[in-house]
Protein backbone atom coordinates (compact mmCIF):
# COMPACT_ATOMS: atom_id res chain seq x y z
CA UNK A 1 0.00 0.00 0.00
CA UNK A 2 1.30 3.28 -1.06
CA UNK A 3 2.32 5.88 1.65
CA UNK A 4 -0.41 8.48 2.55
CA UNK A 5 -0.46 11.55 4.23
CA UNK A 6 -2.93 11.02 6.57
CA UNK A 7 -3.11 14.42 7.44
CA UNK A 8 -5.08 15.45 4.17
CA UNK A 9 -7.43 12.90 4.57
CA UNK A 10 -10.15 14.18 7.01
CA UNK A 11 -13.76 12.51 6.75
CA UNK A 12 -16.50 14.29 7.41
CA UNK A 13 -20.21 13.86 5.84
CA UNK A 14 -20.69 9.83 7.58
CA UNK A 15 -24.26 9.30 7.67
CA UNK A 16 -24.61 8.63 11.82
CA UNK A 17 -26.36 5.34 11.27
CA UNK A 18 -22.91 3.58 9.97
CA UNK A 19 -20.21 2.36 11.73
CA UNK A 20 -17.95 2.08 8.12
CA UNK A 21 -18.35 1.33 4.67
CA UNK A 22 -17.14 -1.32 2.34
CA UNK A 23 -16.27 -1.64 -1.24
CA UNK A 24 -17.02 -5.03 -2.50
CA UNK A 25 -16.12 -6.57 -6.31
CA UNK A 26 -15.55 -9.28 -8.55
CA UNK A 27 -14.84 -10.30 -11.96
CA UNK A 28 -15.64 -14.30 -11.79
CA UNK A 29 -18.26 -16.40 -12.15
CA UNK A 30 -21.88 -15.41 -10.75
CA UNK A 31 -20.76 -11.90 -10.12
CA UNK A 32 -24.12 -10.99 -8.10
CA UNK A 33 -24.64 -13.89 -6.37
CA UNK A 34 -20.89 -13.20 -4.96
CA UNK A 35 -21.84 -10.01 -3.97
CA UNK A 36 -24.76 -11.27 -1.83
CA UNK A 37 -22.62 -14.16 -0.66
CA UNK A 38 -20.35 -11.24 0.94
CA UNK A 39 -23.18 -9.72 2.47
CA UNK A 40 -24.21 -13.08 4.04
CA UNK A 41 -20.72 -13.83 5.10
CA UNK A 42 -20.54 -10.34 6.22
CA UNK A 43 -23.33 -10.82 8.52
CA UNK A 44 -22.92 -14.68 9.75
CA UNK A 45 -22.03 -14.09 13.24
CA UNK A 46 -23.99 -11.11 14.03
CA UNK A 47 -20.96 -8.77 15.01
CA UNK A 48 -21.54 -6.72 11.63
CA UNK A 49 -24.73 -5.74 10.24
CA UNK A 50 -25.50 -4.54 6.95
CA UNK A 51 -27.91 -1.35 7.01
CA UNK A 52 -27.18 0.10 3.73
CA UNK A 53 -26.23 -1.25 0.13
CA UNK A 54 -25.34 0.39 -3.38
CA UNK A 55 -26.74 -0.34 -6.25
CA UNK A 56 -24.84 -2.92 -7.98
CA UNK A 57 -22.38 -1.74 -10.75
CA UNK A 58 -21.07 -3.40 -13.37
CA UNK A 59 -17.63 -1.69 -14.53
CA UNK A 60 -14.50 -1.59 -16.70
CA UNK A 61 -11.35 -3.70 -15.66
CA UNK A 62 -8.77 -1.28 -13.88
CA UNK A 63 -5.55 -1.42 -13.43
CA UNK A 64 -4.75 -4.73 -15.42
CA UNK A 65 -7.22 -4.17 -18.42
CA UNK A 66 -7.35 -7.39 -20.42
CA UNK A 67 -9.63 -9.15 -17.90
CA UNK A 68 -13.47 -9.92 -17.59
CA UNK A 69 -15.44 -6.73 -16.10
CA UNK A 70 -16.33 -6.25 -12.75
CA UNK A 71 -19.62 -5.90 -10.77
CA UNK A 72 -18.84 -3.05 -7.84
CA UNK A 73 -20.78 -2.08 -4.92
CA UNK A 74 -20.57 -0.73 -1.56
CA UNK A 75 -22.34 -1.54 1.87
CA UNK A 76 -22.71 0.65 4.89
CA UNK A 77 -22.48 -1.33 7.92
CA UNK A 78 -23.30 -1.20 11.71
CA UNK A 79 -20.39 -2.88 13.80
CA UNK A 80 -18.85 -2.53 17.15
CA UNK A 81 -15.33 -4.80 15.65
CA UNK A 82 -12.33 -2.81 16.05
CA UNK A 83 -10.58 -1.44 12.47
CA UNK A 84 -8.38 -4.54 12.73
CA UNK A 85 -10.92 -7.24 13.55
CA UNK A 86 -13.09 -5.30 10.81
CA UNK A 87 -10.07 -6.25 8.42
CA UNK A 88 -9.72 -9.53 9.95
CA UNK A 89 -13.22 -10.16 8.87
CA UNK A 90 -12.93 -8.94 5.51
CA UNK A 91 -9.93 -10.50 4.67
CA UNK A 92 -11.26 -13.95 5.81
CA UNK A 93 -14.34 -13.26 3.23
CA UNK A 94 -12.09 -13.06 0.63
CA UNK A 95 -9.90 -15.95 1.73
CA UNK A 96 -12.98 -18.52 2.07
CA UNK A 97 -14.90 -16.95 -1.28
CA UNK A 98 -11.91 -17.50 -2.90
CA UNK A 99 -11.07 -21.40 -2.22
CA UNK A 100 -12.19 -23.85 -4.96
CA UNK A 101 -13.38 -26.98 -3.44
CA UNK A 102 -10.95 -29.36 -5.75
CA UNK A 103 -7.57 -29.71 -5.11
CA UNK A 104 -6.10 -26.43 -5.45
CA UNK A 105 -6.35 -22.61 -4.35
CA UNK A 106 -8.25 -21.17 -7.10
CA UNK A 107 -8.12 -17.14 -7.98
CA UNK A 108 -9.55 -14.38 -6.04
CA UNK A 109 -13.44 -14.41 -6.03
CA UNK A 110 -14.20 -11.52 -4.47
CA UNK A 111 -12.38 -7.75 -2.95
CA UNK A 112 -13.47 -6.57 0.04
CA UNK A 113 -11.54 -3.05 1.24
CA UNK A 114 -12.84 -1.03 4.14
CA UNK A 115 -13.45 2.36 2.63
CA UNK A 116 -13.84 4.45 5.63
CA UNK A 117 -14.52 3.72 9.43
CA UNK A 118 -16.85 6.74 11.24
CA UNK A 119 -14.51 9.95 11.35
CA UNK A 120 -11.44 7.43 11.67
CA UNK A 121 -8.37 8.01 10.42
CA UNK A 122 -5.71 5.65 10.47
CA UNK A 123 -2.20 4.84 8.88
CA UNK A 124 -1.13 1.76 10.05
CA UNK A 125 0.89 -0.62 8.00
CA UNK A 126 -1.67 -3.27 7.42
CA UNK A 127 -4.32 -0.77 7.35
CA UNK A 128 -4.90 2.47 6.05
CA UNK A 129 -8.46 4.62 6.81
CA UNK A 130 -10.00 6.12 4.40
CA UNK A 131 -8.73 3.75 1.50
CA UNK A 132 -6.23 6.15 -0.21
CA UNK A 133 -7.37 5.42 -3.23
CA UNK A 134 -10.85 6.18 -3.38
CA UNK A 135 -10.76 9.46 -5.56
CA UNK A 136 -8.37 7.78 -8.02
CA UNK A 137 -11.53 4.82 -8.72
CA UNK A 138 -14.67 5.62 -10.70
CA UNK A 139 -15.37 2.03 -9.42
CA UNK A 140 -15.77 2.98 -5.72
CA UNK A 141 -16.71 6.98 -5.89
CA UNK A 142 -19.83 6.03 -7.38
CA UNK A 143 -21.65 3.33 -5.19
CA UNK A 144 -20.09 4.80 -2.42
CA UNK A 145 -21.99 8.06 -2.98
CA UNK A 146 -25.39 5.92 -3.37
CA UNK A 147 -24.83 4.97 0.75
CA UNK A 148 -23.00 8.18 1.83
CA UNK A 149 -23.78 11.13 -0.59
CA UNK A 150 -22.76 13.85 1.65
CA UNK A 151 -19.30 12.25 2.68
CA UNK A 152 -16.49 14.40 2.17
CA UNK A 153 -12.55 12.96 2.02
CA UNK A 154 -9.94 15.83 2.61
CA UNK A 155 -12.47 18.35 1.84
CA UNK A 156 -13.46 16.58 -1.71
CA UNK A 157 -16.94 15.93 -1.76
CA UNK A 158 -17.83 12.79 -4.02
CA UNK A 159 -18.76 14.55 -6.59
CA UNK A 160 -15.16 16.61 -6.98
CA UNK A 161 -13.92 13.22 -7.36
CA UNK A 162 -16.40 11.86 -9.84
CA UNK A 163 -16.06 14.92 -12.12
CA UNK A 164 -12.08 14.47 -12.10
CA UNK A 165 -12.94 10.95 -13.39
CA UNK A 166 -14.33 8.99 -16.71
CA UNK A 167 -17.15 7.46 -14.96
CA UNK A 168 -18.33 6.48 -18.42
CA UNK A 169 -17.24 2.96 -17.41
CA UNK A 170 -19.21 2.57 -14.24
CA UNK A 171 -23.39 1.98 -15.17
CA UNK A 172 -25.98 0.11 -13.09
CA UNK A 173 -26.80 -3.10 -13.80
CA UNK A 174 -30.58 -3.01 -12.87
P1 LIG B 1 -6.10 -5.79 -1.83
O1 LIG B 1 -5.33 -6.93 -2.44
O2 LIG B 1 -6.27 -4.64 -2.72
O3 LIG B 1 -7.38 -6.25 -1.18
O4 LIG B 1 -5.16 -5.24 -0.64
C1 LIG B 1 -5.00 -6.00 0.51
C2 LIG B 1 -3.90 -5.39 1.38
O5 LIG B 1 -4.16 -4.01 1.64
C3 LIG B 1 -3.78 -6.08 2.71
O6 LIG B 1 -2.45 -6.35 2.96
C4 LIG B 1 -4.33 -5.06 3.73
O7 LIG B 1 -3.65 -5.18 4.97
C5 LIG B 1 -4.03 -3.75 3.04
N1 LIG B 1 -4.95 -2.65 3.40
C6 LIG B 1 -4.56 -1.43 3.81
N2 LIG B 1 -5.62 -0.63 4.01
C7 LIG B 1 -6.73 -1.36 3.71
C8 LIG B 1 -8.12 -1.08 3.72
N3 LIG B 1 -8.59 0.14 4.07
N4 LIG B 1 -8.98 -2.08 3.36
C9 LIG B 1 -8.51 -3.30 3.00
N5 LIG B 1 -7.18 -3.62 2.94
C10 LIG B 1 -6.30 -2.67 3.30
Amino acid sequence: MAETNCASAAVQGMPPTLDAILAVGTNMGNRVENIDDAVRRLEADGSIIVVARSKLYRTAPWGVTDQDWFVNACVGVQTALSPHELLKRCQAIENDMGRVRTRHWGPRVIDVDILAIRDRQICDPDLVVPHPFIAERAFVVVPLKDVAPALTIGGKTLDDMIEALDASDVTPLQ
